[in-house]
Formats: structure tokens, C-alpha cells, sequence
């Protein structure tokens, strides 16, 4: 029988995980014939009683396996970890909030097993009960990355879907630092199967994200997929290069025929801000490779494990 794991990253979601077991235990008792499920939960240093919550359940259900942080490391750290400690055949990844229905997981399976397909990933198709304005961005945001990057990033996925062993191991072998996974997903390829669905709203608690978090993770995408703001810097420095020198010539020429009266101060400090403006932009831009680039040779772990029930091989119980 196949083995599936479905990694539940968490941060301060008490009231979550127990609506969370409910719904899972109904699909993995819909599953039975085919296939066990395994939850693993991984506590991304929750503040709240999210690990007690865990440590029950798993007295409960040996099914239930969780492996804590020592401190908040982010989602996407969270998935990583996961990933490493996972061991089914299938891999799922899912959020504890129920915004990744739980019920779609049997059909998932028997796609990936009858089907041709390394992958079932799964996308929303409204935002309903998103605020506008984050939906709006989002959307600009997919847009422009559609545009700029080769890796092929879809409007509206989730981290939500189902993977074959040999999809998880690839992807463990994306051994970064900064990391997106929604274009990771992308970046190792195979062949992915798209389910799409109406959002569903949280079952308890509220968004981690804010829109401040949103913002940085989404230059993480773009400093991570593409390196078009690069050369985009340097497209800019020609294109000032050339209106400079037109505007030199057109001077030279005024200065030849009209003479040379003092005036056009004002416009002048308007265009040295403005060009001064140009430049530190671009320089953010390659500051920003920059940070990204320090961040990875530091090769510091992704995520620092203080505790779990998982036995990996060659380790103790802990
Ligand atoms: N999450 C996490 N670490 C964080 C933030 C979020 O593990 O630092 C988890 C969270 O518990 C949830 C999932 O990631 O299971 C998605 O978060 P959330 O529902 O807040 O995001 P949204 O659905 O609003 O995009
Ligand atoms: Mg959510």
C-alpha cells in the first residue's frame, strides 16, 4: 500500500490543527483501501499552544508526526523541512486553515497514480474574500513574472499539491536559501496536472501574511526567477546616456546661435534629483542581488529542528 505524507507547515494556528485532524482523518478513512496517510505537522515556532496541540494528537493517532523549530523560520522553510522529513511514497503540502481542501486529495492520488503526471498541483481560480487591493497585486505581480521569467509561475497556485517521491527528492536537491517555492515547483519540471478551484476562506484564525510580508516575498520571487531588473539598470543607464548627449548637442548649437544667457537653474536641479533618483534605484536593484547573493554563501541552515517524533534513520528518538 502507498504511503501518502501531508506536511502541514503551522505558526500559531491552535484553533486550526484540531478542525484540520477532523477533515483529514474523513479523507485518509476515504483513502484506506488505497492508501495510508501520514500528517506531519511542522510547528514554524508557533507562539501559542500549537505544539501542544501536536504532541496530543500524536498520542491519539500514530499517524500524526510533527517536527518543531526553535523559532519562526517562515512557510516556506517550513515546506523544506517538511519535505526532508517526509517520508511516503507521495508527498502533499497543505494549509492547516482548510484554504487547501483536504477533500481534493483522493482525486489528486488517482491522478498521479493512473495518469502520466509527476505532479497535481492545484490553483485557485477567484480570490474571493481577498481585500482588492492584495488581489490586485497579486495579480500584477503573476503578470510581470509571466513576462520577465523563464521558469513558468502560475496565477493563482498554491503550494497546495500532490508529488512523487522523485519530484520531492529533486527538489531537495534545491538546496537554497532564499526560497520560493513557487517557482521551484516550476524550476524542476515534470509533468504537472492543474486542478483549479473556488477560494475557500479560513476555518479559524487569521492570515499570517500581511501586506508587508506579501511584498518581500514577492521580490524574493522575482530576485530568485529572473534577473531582468539587472539588466533593466543598465538599459536605463544607456537610454540617460543618449538623452544626455542629445541635450549636449541641442545646447551647443543654442549656445552657437543664441549666445550663452545664465537661466534654467530650476530645471537643472529638477533633472540632477531625478537622475540622482534613477540612480540609487539601480543601485537598490543590485543591492538587492547583492543581500541575496551574501545571505546564500553563508550556507546557514534553512531551518533549525528542536524537536520532533520522526525517527530518521540513523537518529535516536528524540
Ligand atoms: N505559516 C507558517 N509560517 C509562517 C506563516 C504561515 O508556517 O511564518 C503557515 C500557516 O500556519 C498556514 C500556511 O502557512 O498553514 C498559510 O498561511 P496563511 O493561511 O496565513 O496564508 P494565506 O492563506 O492567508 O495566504
Ligand atoms: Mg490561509
Amino acid at each position: 500500500m502507498d504511503r501518502i505524507s501531508v506536511i502541514v507547515p503551522c505558526y500559531n494556528e491552535q484553533e486550526a490543527i484540531p478542525i484540520f485532524y477532523n477533515e483529514i482523518s474523513k479523507t485518509a478513512d476515504s483513502l484506506r483501501q488505497k492508501a495510508e496517510i501520514q500528517i506531519l505537522f511542522v510547528n514554524d515556532g508557533s507562539k501559542d499552544a500549537s505544539l501542544a496541540e501536536m504532541k496530543k494528537l500524536a498520542e491519539q493517532d500514530s499517524r500524526v508526526k510533527y517536527v518543531s523549530f526553535s523559532r519562526n523560520f517562515g512557510k516556506e522553510a517550513a515546506m523544506y523541512a517538511g519535505l526532508s522529513y517526509a517520508d511516503g511514497d507521495y508527498v502533499a503540502i497543505m494549509d492547516v486553515d482548510l484554504q487547501d481542501p483536504p477533500s481534493l486529495l483522493p482525486e489528486m492520488y488517482r491522478i498521479i497514480t493512473e495518469e502520466p503526471y509527476d505532479s497535481v498541483a492545484t490553483r485557485r481560480v477567484t480570490r474571493k474574500g481577498e481585500p482588492p487591493i492584495r488581489s490586485f497585486f497579486a495579480r500584477r505581480f503573476y503578470a510581470m513574472m509571466h513576462r520577465l521569467s523563464k521558469t513558468d509561475i502560475v496565477d493563482g497556485a498554491r503550494d497546495y499539491r500532490l508529488m512523487t517521491r522523485q519530484f520531492v527528492n529533486e527538489l531537495l536537491r534545491l538546496g537554497e536559501y532564499n526560497r520560493f517555492s513557487k517557482g521551484l515547483f516550476g524550476w524542476v519540471g515534470f509533468e504537472t496536472k492543474w486542478l483549479e478551484y473556488e477560494n475557500v476562506e479560513r476555518s479559524a484564525g487569521e492570515t499570517k501574511w500581511s501586506f508587508w510580508k506579501l511584498l518581500l516575498y514577492s521580490v524574493e520571487g522575482i530576485v530568485g526567477f529572473t534577473t531582468a531588473p539587472l539588466a533593466m539598470a543598465a538599459f536605463l543607464g544607456i537610454f540617460f546616456c543618449l538623452v544626455a548627449f542629445l541635450a549636449l548637442c541641442f545646447i551647443i548649437v543654442r549656445t552657437l546661435m543664441f549666445g550663452d544667457p545664465v537661466s534654467g537653474w530650476p530645471s537643472m536641479t529638477c533633472i540632477i534629483i531625478f537622475i540622482g533618483g534613477i540612480q540609487l534605484f539601480c543601485i537598490g536593484i543590485l543591492g538587492e542581488y547583492l543581500a541575496k547573493t551574501y545571505m546564500e554563501t553563508k550556507h546557514r541552515p534553512i531551518f533549525i529542528c528542536k524537536e520532533t517524533n520522526v525517527e530518521q534513520a540513523g537518529e535516536e528518538k528524540k
